[in-house]
């Protein structure tokens, strides 16, 4: 089933979300939101979709990064964000830890900011442990644009949005995102949006 995606302004997206036991996790409804979820960020389409952007304080989240959605960059710039084929994956009471102190600089989106974009600076290593949807312990290192989806998805729990981290002076609409900035590079657009002369 195709869930409504909520939008920035509902208070479902900044509330935190309670674990799930082991129990709950092998539970008939707990797969069946896992499958809905799946099918709304197919939909969608996007790379990650949590609980509560679906109005379920639950730690939740799904992530599917596919080579099809990378194709739609050119080849330099999948390279600079070192974005990576994701196989389907349910991550449940996740614990983020940074990894090192390298971050990096790129548009990030959110299903929950509709038709907006913003630069947001994510550390570019982390480790992460948690449950997957068997309630195995599952951990996970990750480096590039799945790290920043991991961090991404996983503010979300915490009642966390990209807009909480973006550099504020980059946020535009996806409409000139794509007229004007879609294909500068990062330092640019800081300067382009800095208010300062070039
Ligand atoms: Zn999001």
């Amino acid at each position: 089933m195709i869930l409504k995606i909520r939008q920035v302004g509902e208070p479902a997206l900044r509330q935190n979300s309670r674990r799930l036991s082991l129990e709950e996790i092998r539970s008939q409804s707990v797969r069946d939101l896992i499958e809905s979820m799946r099918e709304t960020m197919h939909d969608a389409p996007g790379v990650g979709l949590a609980a509560p952007q679906i109005g379920v304080p639950l730690q939740l989240v799904v992530i599917e990064d596919t080579q099809e959605a990378i194709q739609k960059l050119s080849p330099e710039q999948a390279a600079e964000r070192e974005r990576r084929p994701v196989p389907f994956q349910v991550l449940i009471n996740p614990v983020l830890t940074i990894l090192g102190r390298a971050a990096a600089e790129f548009f990030e989106g959110c299903l929950s900011l509709a038709g907006h974009t913003a630069i947001v600076p994510r550390a570019t290593k982390v480790h992460v442990e948690g449950f997957n949807e068997h309630a195995d312990p599952i951990i996970i290192d990750a480096t590039g644009w799945y790290a920043r989806i991991l961090q991404h998805e996983i503010d979300h729990l915490q009642g966390v949005l990209y807009i909480d981290r973006m550099n504020a002076r980059t946020f535009t609409t996806m409409d000139n995102h794509m007229r004007i900035w879609k294909d500068k590079s990062i330092a640019e657009v800081k300067q382009a949006l800095s208010g300062e002369p070039a």
